[in-house]
């Protein structure tokens, strides 16, 4: 949580890589840089690199958070990079959501040096030059083994591998083969250049790896220009160092390759490519957060099945699912700051999410009533046609943003579960012959109740005390234990209203290789139509307000329009799953 930092301004909390940036600084480790057309750059420059192949999730909104939030915090930029070296799988329409997911979350990539949003795809002419002086260089040959040959030869973790038997064919014949893969000789998969460095490393990913493969095929940015394409491990240190980004973020998993990442990068600093000081790669942990899966693979199994209803359905963890669940950047930067970064894997409750929103939320949304299960309670001694103005505070922390004004009626809607015919032990509001407050308006008492052939209740009735109205003196004279909310049944809104939950029932839907269809809650949407506050259907899309007793809700960014509002539930007030 942030603290203060004693002269008001809040401090982000401090963590293993603000420790690492700060020592940087006061060094000056990246002090003093300019860029190839010699303008200054700033001492933090680190980048979101997101692979153009999929929409973004919550895990994401880590990663864009933490790249982002140290930027600004340091005084540096953030750039955003599609990795887009693999032309087979991504897409302009992943592009353009991913834009405006990063933005929506808040950040921007711009600065008073202009735009920072760069692809990898636009260094392939630079990533290429570099490939061929590794080649001249001997730090790189072509390799013309099969498939098979070369799986064989990798060897295991607890054997070396094997020297492939082209590994030292001369730098012109490998260049030869290189500019042959380039110019479209050859198919996929005949040759494959690859780093010279060591089969018999204890670290797989150092035992020669690959850095470009043939790939004939279309590139959304590129075309038909490229036949062969960069592995992501050579150009993601490369794209870094052309960026000049100081300070490269990534997950756990990368740790291993981060040898290979050094490596390359000082063997074309070398080549003169890229100045010292080079970037340098750090991990943390990725997000996993309980009821939910953040498997790009399984989202999109999600959406293809239609289990939900699309990318944006508000039961996902995509970050357009959860902004259309009526989340807030804010709340996802307050969740963001909250679990931190750690250098090992962790599970993050869903609570903590949810708990972000509320907390959010709580000081700002203006207050609303809503009868999401409505039972109709009839004030036998209030005339008909009659109606009483009342009012309540749009916040109740905040007098000065005023007050909603509603009427109350002979027949109210009021919530099924706030009247039993039989009270169970403590229950405390209506049933027959108790008193409650009607919430700002009267306190009444209940007379009785129809009952259809069924035996189901289909309305209370009560007698009103004309003295007892909130906010009067006469209302102290009153002591009633219950206060329930209600809506006048001639002006309430009839609304739809989907009362959204946890997309899974099981905190670990797709733990060791369980199938997490079978996960699913049933109860994760329910769409029921309710009885709403007069004036709830001026709500505009994204409105956000909290229905007193129930939780947030907003107004459906799709389907709601003003004059027919549709509320999705975000959260409900209190935590149901003793999280
Ligand atoms: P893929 O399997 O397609 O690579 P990915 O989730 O790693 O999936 P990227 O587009 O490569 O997707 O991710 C962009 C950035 O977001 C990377 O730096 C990655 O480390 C980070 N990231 C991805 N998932 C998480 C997560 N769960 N928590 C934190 N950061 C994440
Ligand atoms: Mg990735």
């Amino acid at each position: 949580m942030s603290h203060d930092s004693g002269n008001g301004a809040p401090v982000a909390p401090s963590n293993f890589l603000r420790g690492i940036i700060e020592a940087d600084q006061r060094s000056g480790k990246y002090a003093g840089r300019v860029d190839r057309q010699g303008v200054a750059l700033p001492s933090v420059i680190t980048r979101f690199p997101p692979e153009p192949n999929g929409y973004l999730h919550i895990g994401h909104a880590k990663s864009i958070c933490l790249n982002f939030g140290l930027a600004r915090d340091y005084g540096g930029r953030c750039h955003l990079r599609f990795d887009d070296t693999n032309p087979t799988k991504e897409e302009q329409e992943y592009v353009d959501t991913i834009i405006d997911s990063v933005e929506w979350l808040g950040f921007s990539w711009r600065d008073t040096q202009g735009e920072h949003k760069y692809f990898a795809s636009d260094h392939f002419d630079l990533m290429y030059e570099m490939a061929e002086w590794l080649v001249n260089a001997g730090y790189a040959y072509v390799d013309s083994q099969s498939a098979e040959e070369m799986a064989a030869n990798r060897g295991s973790f607890s054997e070396p591998g094997k020297n492939s038997r082209f590994r030292d064919r001369p730098a012109e014949e490998s260049l030869d083969l290189l500019r042959k893969m380039k110019a479209g000789a050859f198919k996929d998969g005949a040759h494959i250049l690859r780093a010279k460095i060591d089969m018999a490393s204890p670290n797989m990913n150092m035992r020669d790896p690959a850095i470009y493969r043939i790939r004939h095929a279309h590139h959304h940015r590129t075309g038909d220009k490229w036949c062969i394409y960069p592995m992501y491990d050579y150009a993601h240190p490369v794209s870094d160092a052309i960026e000049n980004v100081s300070h490269s973020i990534c997950t756990l998993e990368f740790q291993d390759h981060r040898p290979f990442y050094d490596w390359i990068l000082a063997r074309l600093a070398e080549g003169k490519f890229f100045p010292q000081p080079l970037p340098e790669q750090f991990e943390f942990a990725r997000l996993n957060l309980t009821y939910a899966i953040t498997s790009k693979r399984k989202l999109l199994q999600l959406v293809e099945e239609k289990i939900v209803d699309g990318w944006d359905d508000p039961r996902m963890p995509t970050i357009v699912g959860i902004r259309r669940r009526g989340y807030t950047p804010s709340a996802i930067q307050l969740f963001a700051e909250r679990i931190g970064v750690a250098k090992s894997d962790s599970w993050i409750d869903m609570s903590v999410l949810e708990g972000a929103l509320r907390d959010d939320l709580d000081p700002t949304a203006p207050r609303s009533v809503a009868v999401l299960n409505p039972l109709k309670l009839i004030i036998d001694n209030y005339p008909e046609g009659q109606s009483e103005p009342c009012s309540a505070p749009v916040h109740p922390h905040h007098p000065e943003r005023g007050h909603r004004h509603f009427p109350l009626s002979r027949e109210l809607w009021i919530e099924r579960e706030d009247f039993m015919e039989v009270p169970s032990k403590g229950y405390f509001r209506l049933f027959p012959g108790n008193r409650v407050r009607l919430r700002y308006g009267f306190v009444v008492e209940c007379t009785g109740f129809d009952k259809d052939e069924a035996g189901n209740i289909t309305a209370v009735h009560c007698t009103y005390f004309a003295d007892s109205k909130s906010g009067t003196d006469g209302a102290n004279n009153y002591k009633v234990k219950g206060n329930i909310h209600w809506v006048s049944a001639v002006h309430a809104v009839h609304a739809e209203v989907r009362l959204y939950d946890r997309l899974f029932k099981d905190p670990h839907p797709d733990a060791s290789g369980k199938d997490f269809k079978q996960a699913l809650n049933p109860n994760a949407k329910v769409v029921i139509h309710a009885y709403l506050e007069p004036g709830a259907e001026q709500a505009k899309p994204e409105e956000r307000f909290q229905f007193e007793r129930h939780g947030y809700f907003v107004a459906d960014s799709v389907d709601s329009t003003p004059g027919r509002p549709v509320f999705n539930r975000i959260v409900t007030l209190k935590d149901s799953w003793g999280g």
